[in-house]
């Protein structure tokens, strides 16, 4: 009894290890992310990466204090934005999640006070929530696992 309980516990050793060996990162990507996991991201980030790309649009109305359309590209534009970075924060691992959702969040509080500073035509101020809003927001991109290809 005592050998065959020896022989169970070794082979469970032997199994585990088989396990942990398996488990071990072969990609660039932590382990925890699955490859449909990585590919539901990279879908969810597509409209995220437009929006950023298009950000310079936003600094050029800013940078010539065109006020009406600093707000329509707020509102226009970047409108979905909220829910689209919102929507994948939640599809990242537990740690990057909170990060991601709290970055989302200083984004879209950024650019409320940059349309209120837009409606005030006080441009110190939009200028300066714009940059705070591009810091969080390249911090945000930061969190995002590269897929495969890209890497
Ligand atoms: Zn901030």
């Amino acid at each position: 009894m005592r050998i065959f309980r020896s022989i169970l516990s070794l082979v469970l050793v032997l199994v585990t290890t088989f396990l942990v060996s398996c488990g071990s990162p072969s990609a660039t990507a932590p382990p925890t992310y699955t490859p449909e996991k990585l590919e539901q991201i990279q879908t969810f980030r597509i409209p995220i990466d437009q929006a950023r790309q298009r950000m310079s649009e936003l600094a050029t109305y800013i940078a010539r204090e065109d006020w009406v359309d600093t707000q329509s590209f707020i509102h226009g534009p970047l409108g979905q934005l909220r829910r689209d970075m919102i929507y994948l924060a939640n599809a990242l691992l537990p740690e990057e999640q909170k990060e991601a959702s709290s970055l989302a969040k200083e984004v879209f509080r950024h650019l409320e006070n940059l349309d209120a500073a837009a409606k005030e035509r006080n441009s110190p101020e939009a200028q300066k929530q714009f940059v705070e809003a591009m810091r969080d927001f390249d911090a945000y991109m930061q969190l995002i696992p590269q897929s495969a290809e890209s890497a």
